[in-house]
């Protein structure tokens, strides 16, 4: 099993944030319309030191070894 998850430090303060959620993201190139190619991965992570959200395109490292 291969997860390759980069850490992202607090904005705020610097911690280690706590990875929260994954979502697509849609109408940030122009495209409206729902399409999935239109849009875009993002991570959501929260700071477990003072609880500030973030989010960041998701860093999609070649994990190969699927599950199924
Ligand atoms: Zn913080």
């Amino acid at each position: 099993m291969t997860v390759v998850l980069t850490k992202m430090n607090c904005p705020k303060c610097g911690a280690d944030m706590n990875f929260h959620a994954e979502k697509i993201v849609f109408g940030l190139d122009g495209g409206d319309d729902g399409d999935v190619r239109n849009g875009r991965l993002l991570e959501f992570h929260a700071c477990p030191n003072c609880g500030a959200p973030a989010s960041r395109d998701t860093v999609t490292q070649s994990v190969r070894d699927s599950p199924h």
